[in-house]
């Protein structure tokens, strides 16, 4: 059977492209695409003329069948997507998971991840942390998982899009007080590159009075939320002991 190449592009600057990246996608005999049009580009400026397949949400269980049996055929197929690493907030999930319940060999080629970039320059803890992906849309669904996340004490990270970066940030503002740290990375990689930490408080002012911070991708990494307080309170079973002890005193 053939190799199933998981191939990561840049997310804005073209030279993050690897030499074995494009080694690949020239060797392989068909690349599915989450757009066409869009990957076009790319491979044109690379000079790739290896043919293309759409590959995107809408159709990527039906199209995941039949790329697998081009891979059982013993064809070599990459997987790309409009920017940085697919299946990251980006498609690909099934066609993977289809091609391994089916044996296929998976190669992964790693390359540039907006979130992982954003992580490496935040200067927030690194050891363990969340990615949250893309909240909700809408305000309500949003506040719901940002109350869920509110005790996480782990960095997090999410995706935004430009248009909704504002409204985000005022919902965490509320949520998880003025106090928190979050850093707001900005179009990573290319010209306007920002990276800024703040606490939300100044962050959400920061952005309100520049609208120039309201365009372009964004990932935002949020700091984890304090070790709970262990000053004085115990653990429970601790304070189930302490109970017993106590009621056995004179
Ligand atoms: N697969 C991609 C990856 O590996 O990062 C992510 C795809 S997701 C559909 C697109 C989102 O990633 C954007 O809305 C933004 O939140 C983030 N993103 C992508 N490129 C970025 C960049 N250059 N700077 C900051 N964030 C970026």
């Amino acid at each position: 059977t053939g190799t199933l190449y998981i191939v990561a592009t840049p997310i804005g600057n073209l030279q993050d492209m690897t030499p074995r990246a494009l080694d690949i996608l020239n060797a392989v005999s068909l690349i599915a695409a989450e757009d066409t049009r869009h990957s076009g580009r790319l491979l044109q400026h690379f000079n790739i003329q290896t043919p293309t397949t759409a590959c995107h949400d809408h159709n990527e269980r039906g199209k995941s069948q039949r790329l697998v049996e081009r891979l059982l055929a013993g064809e070599d197929l990459a997987l790309i997507s409009d920017a940085g690493t697919p299946l990251i907030s980006d498609p690909g999930f099934h066609l993977v998971r289809l091609a391994r319940e089916a044996g296929v060999r998976i190669c992964p080629v790693p390359g540039a991840c907006a979130l992982i970039a954003g992580l490496s320059a935040a200067g927030l803890p690194s050891d363990r942390f969340a990615f949250e992906g893309f909240l909700p849309a809408k305000s309500h669904g949003r506040r719901q998982r940002i109350q869920a996340l509110a005790a996480e004490q782990r960095t997090w990270m999410l995706y935004e899009a430009p248009h909704r970066l504002l409204e985000c940030l005022e919902d965490l503002l509320e949520l998880l007080g003025p106090e928190r740290q979050v850093v707001l990375a900005r179009e990573l990689t290319k010209t306007f590159e920002t990276i800024k930490g703040a606490p939300l408080a100044e962050l959400v002012e920061w952005v309100r009075a520049d609208a120039d911070q309201q365009r372009g991708e964004c990932v935002l990494i949020v700091e984890g939320a304090p070790q709970p307080d262990d000053g004085d309170a115990l653990d429970p079973a601790a304070e189930r002991v302490l109970d017993i002890l106590l009621a056995e005193l004179p």
